[in-house]
Formats: structure tokens, C-alpha cells, sequence
């Protein structure tokens, strides 16, 4: 197989296929059939298969509110994308260096969030990471191992004290040239709870934003019980390692098998640990569930990047958030909160 089909396949259509078994065995009988009031679409988006869920016995106010959420979905990509080029994180970037740029207030919003969590796991997360990530390129299919000498160079353009933010003036300004915003650990899950939101202002009470993985689930199934959610095992893609009923809470899972090469047995995976320019080490995957997609998605990453020992600590220490943690053993650890909750499959013990 040429390997760009197998990139897509890998990169596309396989998340997708998995998007769909994540939601088992709710999923089996989903359909757009009125009669059960499960509504769902699927659209390409934020480089993923986003699919939108709602329950309503209203087909058209189901479809109106789901189409309003998919533009909204659109909206955020168009301008936090660090991949298209004119938006406002690509032009933060092209200034940076040269002083403050005005940006809306929700991009400033979201930055801030970041820079907060940025604070609180001393760096783990970064979304100043965007001169590492380019010289990766996960994105593209001719995407290369890049040197040690190179990664040095980029790494001295990484660290998120160098963002300032005036919110009074509504501009970010980053200090160096050749330094760069990458929204891409945040924006999904901020997307999802953004969709939430227009299907919450649509009417609909009921339901599941789920981009690629990055999910909240809200309300109850047409049955009166919650949503039942699916966790991958990161070795194997056709397997669910875990899963658990949510009710109004987002899951969102980090892996490194979601966008990676191997090179010489070694898997070179596309969450970058900040330290070192390199990709982090300790974990496979990391599942984290809170009420908002948005912090799920931010500690997914982060708490990757900790690795398992320091990422759970963290974790245990955030009331009202709770998770999994694979390590690169493919042990598993379970945070206090979900030990009651969570169940484990074929064989997976804490
Ligand atoms: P996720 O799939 O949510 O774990 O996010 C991974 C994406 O976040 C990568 O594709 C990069 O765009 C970005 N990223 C990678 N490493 C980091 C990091 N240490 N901090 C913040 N963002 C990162
Ligand atoms: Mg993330």
C-alpha cells in the first residue's frame, strides 16, 4: 500500500471507524430514525471525523441544531488552526517578535486557559510548542525525524512565560521571532464544548459531541440511562481497554498512536514533551474526564507528558476530575474516583 493511503487510512479513516466503535454498543442501534430520537451527522473537521449525536423527537430542530453546531465547529477551526494560514493564531505567529497583536476575545480566552495550565504542570503543557511541531510535521505525509541540532534550535523558541497577554488591550504578543502558537492539545476539546453549547441553545438537552475520540456526552439516552463510552487500548485499535457511563462530562483520550512514525523500532508519536523537544516517554495513553471538554483535552495531554507517576498525582489533586493513565509498560493506573467506575476489559488491571 503506497504509504500516503496508508496514512490516510491510519490518520482518517481508522479514528473514525473507532469514533464509532468508542460509543458501543449505544452506536448499534443508532440511525436517523425518528422513532428512537437519535439524530446523528458526521463531518470532516479539525483534521478529524467529528460526529454529533442528539436525542429529540423533533427531526428537523435536531437537524437545524446540529448543523449550527457543526458551523460553530468550523468557525473555531478557521481561526485557531495553526495550519491555515491568515487566521489570527497564524498571524500572532508571523509577528512574533515585532510586539502586541490584537485578537479576539475568545482566542485570548483560550490562551489564557492554556497559560494557566501551563502554570499549574510546570510547563508540560505548552502552546508555545509550535517551532518543535513544525519540524515534525506530523500533518503532512513526507514528515521526517528531525535532527538533534534542530530540535535544539527550536526548543530555545518554546516556553509560554515568553506569551503576554493584555486583556485590557485584547492582544498577545510573543517575544522572539520564529516563535509560534499550536492550539492543537486544546482546540478540539474546546470545539466540542462550544458545539455543546449551540446544541444546548438549539433546544436539544440530549447528546454526544464526539471529535475523533475528544467526547461529551450530555443528558440521557432516549431510555433514561447514560451514555456508555468506550476507552481504546492504545495497542490495539480494534479493542476497547475500559469503559464507563458518563453523564454531562467530557472524555478525552491522548495516545501515541493517534499520529506517529517508527524509525528503527522506535515510535516517534506527536505529543512533544516540552523539556526536550522530543516525544514524551512515559505513557501510551491518557484518558482524562471532567465536566468540560476543554480541561480534558488540555490534562490529556499534559498529564502525557508528566508520565504515569507525576500525571496521576496531578490528577488526584483536581476535585471533580478523574482518568486513566497506560504507561509505556501498558500498566494501567486508575485514579481514586474512577477505581468504582471504570471497568476494565480483557484482562487490563490496575
Ligand atoms: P492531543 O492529541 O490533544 O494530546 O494533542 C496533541 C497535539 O497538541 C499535537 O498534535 C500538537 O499539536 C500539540 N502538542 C504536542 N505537544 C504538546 C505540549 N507538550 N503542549 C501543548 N501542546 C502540545
Ligand atoms: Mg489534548
Amino acid at each position: 500500500m503506497r504509504r500516503s493511503v496508508r496514512l490516510i487510512l491510519s490518520r482518517l479513516l481508522y479514528p473514525a471507524l473507532f469514533a464509532l466503535f468508542l460509543l458501543f454498543p449505544t452506536l448499534s442501534c443508532l440511525n436517523r430514525n425518528p422513532s428512537n430520537g437519535i439524530h446523528r451527522r458526521t463531518q470532516f473537521l479539525l483534521g478529524t471525523v467529528v460526529e454529533i449525536t442528539v436525542v429529540s423527537r423533533e427531526p428537523v430542530i435536531a437537524d437545524t441544531a446540529i448543523s449550527s453546531a457543526f458551523e460553530r465547529i468550523r468557525e473555531i477551526e478557521a481561526e485557531m488552526s495553526a495550519r491555515l494560514s491568515g487566521n489570527q493564531v497564524d498571524t500572532v505567529s508571523k509577528h512574533a517578535g515585532e510586539g502586541p497583536v490584537r485578537v479576539s476575545g475568545e482566542l485570548l480566552g483560550l490562551i489564557k486557559a492554556c497559560h494557566r495550565y501551563s502554570a499549574l504542570t510546570h510547563g508540560a503543557f505548552d502552546i508555545t510548542i509550535a517551532p518543535v511541531t513544525r519540524l515534525w510535521d506530523f500533518d503532512s505525509p513526507t514528515n521526517r525525524i528531525p535532527s538533534s541540532e534542530e530540535v535544539r534550535t527550536a526548543l530555545s523558541l518554546v516556553g509560554f512565560e515568553m506569551i503576554h497577554l493584555n486583556c485590557d488591550e485584547g492582544t498577545i504578543s510573543l517575544d522572539r521571532p520564529g516563535m509560534g502558537l499550536d492550539l492543537g492539545g486544546a482546540a478540539k476539546g474546546y470545539a466540542v464544548d462550544e458545539a455543546v453549547k449551540k446544541l444546548n441553545e438549539s433546544g436539544i438537552t440530549a447528546g454526544i459531541v464526539n471529535a475523533g475520540g475528544d467526547l461529551r456526552a450530555f443528558g440521557m439516552k432516549p431510555d433514561g440511562s447514560s451514555w456508555h463510552i468506550g476507552i481504546q487500548d492504545p495497542r490495539h485499535r480494534d479493542r476497547i481497554i475500559g469503559s464507563i457511563l458518563l453523564d454531562n462530562m467530557a472524555l478525552v483520550t491522548s495516545g501515541d498512536y493517534e499520529r506517529y512514525i517508527v524509525h528503527e523500532g522506535v515510535r516517534y508519536h506527536h505529543i512533544i514533551d516540552p523539556k526536550t523537544g522530543w516525544p514524551a516517554r512515559g505513557c501510551m495513553s491518557v484518558s482524562v474526564a471532567s465536566p468540560w471538554a476543554l480541561d480534558a483535552d488540555i490534562l490529556s495531554t499534559a498529564l502525557f507528558v508528566l508520565g504515569p507517576k507525576e500525571g496521576m498525582e496531578l490528577l488526584e489533586r483536581l476535585p471533580g476530575i478523574d482518568g486513566m493513565i497506560v504507561d509505556a509498560h501498558g500498566r494501567v493506573s486508575v485514579s481514586s474516583g474512577w477505581k468504582k467506575r471504570l471497568r476494565l476489559h480483557d484482562g487490563a488491571s490496575p
